[in-house]
């Protein structure tokens, strides 16, 4: 028996191109003949019974839009089994049989464990650290590394001017895939992940001394939050090197803003094919995307699969970085 009545909702932390998900899960669900609820601040709304009945305008202009129109949530309460089964009973009395949750992975935990209580669930991988072990892209990854990339840019041409180190931390507390990519676009000196030990004379200060003999005047040096202690860092460099350092945190303005059109796209597939998951009947998934295409997986066989950082990726940054 397919699903009549799905809901969707986004939880943990917010990322552009949401909207995009929900966007797509609305119109495909409503476009299949579909009965497609809202749920507002993630879980929480579930267990209040905050909802709202979409129609096809109710998702209208907010593609290009970042953050979540469904409003986000860290929801204590569900994180415990009498809330579970709360979401799970609010589900039922107003007739939702299957919920996409569009989050990171906790909100992944929170969607095993209502569809253990009887909610089939669907998620979808909305983060912008890329930090999804089953995926290799999350919805907001793009739009974070280019806003980062811009940020750094503008750092750039201060730290020319004044012949500075600029020393950034971006986004990604257990993932350094910001931090690779976007010190790969703005032509970083040095990267340091949370995947990658680092030691600070061989990778930064070397790195810098070497480039500095070949005319080398300004430099950029991007750090993952997993890392963190910029201020530190900068300390540090400026005392072995002698050239003046600045640190910055990018912070919070990396979650925001227009999505990407990467990120728009891939959001309407994956919110599309979590429509089709649930109208056939099955829950417990998470889409994702391997070897660029959209697939899906067990949540639990999911949660429990490993990510690396690229070390190819890696290994190209370390030899033309110089
Ligand atoms: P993200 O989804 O971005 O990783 P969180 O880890 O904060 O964000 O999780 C979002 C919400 O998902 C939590 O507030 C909680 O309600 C639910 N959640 C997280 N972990 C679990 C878990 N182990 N079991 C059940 N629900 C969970």
């Amino acid at each position: 028996m397919g699903t009549k009545s799905i809901a969707v909702l986004t939880s943990g932390g917010d990322a552009p191109g949401m909207n995009a998900a929900i966007r797509a899960v609305a119109r495909a669900g409503i476009s299949s003949g579909m009965r497609v609820i809202g749920v507002r601040r993630g879980y929480n709304g579930l267990i209040s019974g905050d909802v709202f009945e979409m129609n096809l305008r109710s998702v209208s202009d907010i593609i290009h839009r970042g953050g979540t129109t469904l409003f986000t949530a860290r929801s204590p309460e569900f994180n415990t089994p009498a809330g579970v089964q709360k979401a799970a009973d609010t589900c039922r009395s107003l007739g939702i049989d299957g919920v996409v949750v569009i989050g990171g992975d906790g909100s992944f935990r929170g969607a095993r464990d209502l569809t253990g209580a009887g909610i089939p669930c669907v998620g979808l991988p909305g983060t912008i650290d890329n930090d999804i072990q089953c995926s290799e892209y999350t919805i907001g990854f793009d739009t974070a590394m280019n806003t980062a990339m811009d940020m750094v840019d503008k750092l750039r041409d201060t730290a020319q001017s004044h012949d500075r180190c600029s020393v950034v931390e971006v986004m990604g507390r257990r993932c350094g895939d910001i931090a690779l990519q976007t010190g790969i676009a703005v032509g970083a000196t040095a990267i340091l992940v949370p995947e990658v030990p680092f030691d600070l004379e061989k990778d930064v200060i070397k790195r810098m001394q070497f480039t500095q003999l070949t005319g080398k005047k300004h430099f950029i040096i991007v750090v993952a939050e997993g890392i963190g202690g910029v201020d530190d860092l900068a300390r540090q460099i400026q005392e072995k090197t002698g050239i003046e350092s600045r640190a910055t945190v990018l912070g919070h303005v990396q979650r925001g803003g227009s999505p990407t059109l990467r990120d728009r796209v891939v959001a309407s597939e994956m919110g599309f094919r979590a429509v089709e998951l649930l109208q056939a009947g099955e829950g417990n998934r998470v889409v994702a995307m391997k070897e660029g295409r959209i697939v899906d997986y067990d949540i639990t066989e999911a949660l429990n699969m490993k990510k690396t950082i690229s070390k190819k990726l890696y290994d190209i940054a370390l030899k033309i970085s110089i």
